[in-house]
């Protein structure tokens, strides 16, 4: 705490594209009153001035090199509280897609004969490395959730998340299905939360806040052959943001 009594919060990075990092400045520019109730003393992306004295962190951003690994458990020894932000940090997300590539491929595709060690090894989700708290789902995140989530913890109430699927958003915007169109969407085994945007925007959901709690896995695969898909459009579909689950649950 602050000789004022606010709680000290920080922001860290890893690999990712810093987008949740701008939706949490967006969002604090709608809730001032969050602004006021807390101390940020590191946000690299928002200030200059960097302080290691905080209670809560906030990682974007999944583990891409073991080197970060020393810095993650620094931020675990010093927060009290440690929270996932986004899928990169919460799933592996994105950068995960690489991660059924060797690594020697992938750094040569990017870098082509740039001779340099870049010391990357398979992008993870943050708990893979540290324990955390909690996440904040999505890519990006949704503005209202996170400055919620972050009253919620300031009042000392218990965080949840919705535990039901996006079809529930879905049906009540009263979507048409896009399997309707043969087209493969993960909402019945997501996460909901963020007003099937994608369906709404007659995209299929790409499962970007990740799996509820009892994900019913016989029940997608069925309604995938009956729309005359293939498994594999649906594992596809998985691949974008939980390439890392997919691969640990073939281990
Ligand atoms: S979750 Fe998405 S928006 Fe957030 S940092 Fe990762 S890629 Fe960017
Ligand atoms: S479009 Fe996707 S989220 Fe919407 S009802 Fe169909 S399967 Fe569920
Ligand atoms: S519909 Fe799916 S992919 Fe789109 S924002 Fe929601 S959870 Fe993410």
């Amino acid at each position: 705490m602050t000789s004022n009594g606010k709680p000290k919060i920080a922001f860290f990075d890893f690999a990712c594209c810093e987008g949740c990092q701008l939706t949490v400045i967006d969002a604090l520019q709608n809730h001032l009153d969050l602004l006021n109730a807390v101390e940020i003393v590191q946000f690299r992306e928002a200030m200059s001035e960097r302080g290691d004295d905080y209670q809560i962190a906030f990682i974007e951003g999944s583990c891409a090199r073991p080197t970060e690994e020393k810095r993650l458990q620094a931020i675990r020894e010093q927060a009290k509280l440690v929270f996932a932000l986004g899928a990169c940090a919460h799933l592996g997300g994105v950068n995960s897609l690489r991660n059924w590539k060797r690594q020697a491929d992938v750094e040569k595709y990017v870098y082509g004969d740039w001779n340099r060690d870049l010391d990357s090894y398979l992008a993870r989700p943050i708990e893979a490395v540290i324990p955390i708290d909690g996440f904040i789902p999505g890519c990006p995140i949704d503005r209202d959730e996170f400055a919620n989530i972050v009253k919620l913890l300031l009042q000392g109430r218990e965080l949840r998340l919705p535990d039901y699927p996006v079809c529930v958003e879905c049906k009540l915007k009263e979507n048409a299905c896009v399997y309707l169109r043969g087209e493969a969407c993960l909402g019945p085994i997501t996460r909901a939360g963020c007003d099937a945007i994608c369906p709404t925007y007659n995209d299929g959901c790409e499962g970007c806040r990740g799996q509820i709690s009892n994900p019913n896995f016989d029940g997608i695969k069925q309604a995938v052959r009956e729309h005359g898909l293939k498994e594999t459009d649906f594992v596809d579909k998985l691949r974008l943001f939980q390439s890392y689950q997919l691969i640990e649950s073939e281990k």
